[in-house]
């Protein structure tokens, strides 16, 4: 094992695969694949706080909810370790500690350990599929949501039929376009401004692009929380029916769809859909790139922008959104203390606000403190669930939440 680990500093470290320096793994593999080199962790707490950078600012919502080892990542490693060696059996309250985790993987960018750096993520993912497969998971709330999905195509309990409702009559759709706007639940249903600024977006560049008439939730929400088999039939699902419109391009504002569509399906599921998938904002940069995205208006705004952990530690997409922030007329970005890798959860994710309101919550509060204290009076991201996560949260309007294309809708 090598003994020096690089460190960029303000690039991140998320897009190093320390795992050359040392043992070579797979990803996306049973816990089996793992246990021989979960045993490395020292339980020396590293991954609580931030390693370079940030005095010692904390990173893990569970360990910090939960206040006990067994909630931070040292304590799931030995919980791990002890399942997969035999010496501890599955119950309620062991599946519990490991849904207590917003997979938001912030922890695995502080440990130094190579392959616990570029694998701890695989485990804590594996543990989940271990839980499903002894019968102590998922979580009673997200079978709930899990069935909603089966019924109605989206986790919200909401009617399919009204899935194109937030849809305004002007939107110019093109039904035989190879370039669909994947839309997601949580923007059909919670935050449909985003929906409708990325549809007038795509309109006023002139873009032919459709919305599947019979689009479904992409099934992160099912593939996060350990239900590998259930997440794959979706997925094999929405392949076909992309395949069946004749989608050759998918652009998504939603960090959980990119990441799902992008990665999970062809790395985890070896669908080789063969669709590029593009976030709104690498798309809207290449636009601007090519000189077909102009601004006529100037906004006079202080932001600060939240790294959706989907897209940030997850597929390494720090910089486009910054990019983009910084193109705008009249933004001043001011940038959290915790960000990038770095960057604090917003606690929606991994089935976590779900299930564990209280531990959801202190997650969101303590990011929209964080946000306050920069003197911004935006808190901006680009990913519907962390936009609805702030709003539900944010007291008092003390800042606004907005996400990244309604930002880009008001000055075009
Ligand atoms: S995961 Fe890494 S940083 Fe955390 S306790 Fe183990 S060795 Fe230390
Ligand atoms: S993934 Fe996030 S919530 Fe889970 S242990 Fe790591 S830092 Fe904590």
């Amino acid at each position: 094992m090598a003994k020096k680990v690089r460190y960029d500093k303000g690039k991140g470290i998320s897009k190093i695969d320390l795992s050359k320096e040392g043992r070579k793994l797979d990803r996306n593999k049973e816990i089996e694949h793992y246990k021989d080199v979960i045993f490395q962790c020292g339980k020396c707490g590293t991954c609580r706080t931030v390693y370079h950078d940030v005095d010692w600012a904390r990173v893990c919502p569970s360990g910090e909810f939960g206040n006990f080892e067994a909630y931070y990542l040292g304590g799931k490693n030995l919980l791990t370790w002890a399942v997969t060696s035999g010496k501890l059996n599955w119950t309620e309250n062991l599946a519990k500690i490991f849904y207590h985790c917003s997979l938001c993987l912030a922890c695995t960018q502080q440990c130094q350990i190579p392959e616990i750096h570029a694998y701890a993520g695989e485990w804590l993912m594996a543990m989940r599929e271990e839980a499903v497969k002894e019968g102590f998971g998922p979580m009673p709330e997200h079978l709930k949501y899990t069935e909603s999905i089966t019924n109605e195509n989206n986790p919200y309990m909401e009617k399919h039929a009204d899935r194109l409702k937030w849809l305004p009559s002007s939107v110019k759709l093109t039904p035989d376009a190879k370039l669909a706007f994947f839309v997601g639940c949580t923007s059909s249903y919670r935050e449909q401004s985003i929906a409708i600024a990325t549809a007038e977006i795509l309109n006023l560049l002139n873009i032919d692009f459709q919305i599947l008439k019979d689009e479904s939730c992409c099934g992160s929400p099912v593939y996060m929380t350990g239900q590998a088999d259930k997440a794959k039939e979706i997925a094999e699902a929405n392949v076909q029916k992309f395949k069946e419109a004749g989608i050759e391009r998918i652009i998504t504002a939603c960090a959980g769809c990119y990441r799902a569509l992008k990665d999970v399906y062809q790395n985890k599921f070896g669908l080789n859909h063969g669709i590029e998938i593009l976030h709104l904002p690498e798309f809207l940069l290449k636009k601007i790139k090519d000189d077909e995205l102009k601004f006529s208006k100037e906004l006079n705004m202080k932001i600060t922008y939240h790294d959706p952990c989907h897209i940030g530690r997850h597929m390494g997409m720090y910089r486009q959104p910054r990019d983009l922030l910084e193109k705008i007329p009249g933004i001043e970005l001011i940038e959290m203390p915790r960000n990038k890798h770095n960057a604090w959860c917003c606690g929606s994710g991994g089935g976590v606000r779900s299930a564990f309101k209280e531990m959801s919550a202190s997650a969101a509060n303590e990011r929209i403190e964080e946000a306050k204290a920069t003197d911004a009076t935006a808190l901006v991201s680009c990913c519907p669930f962390c936009l609805n996560q702030f709003k539900t949260n944010i007291k008092n309007g003390e800042i606004e939440a907005l996400d990244i294309s309604e930002l880009v809708r008001k000055t075009i």
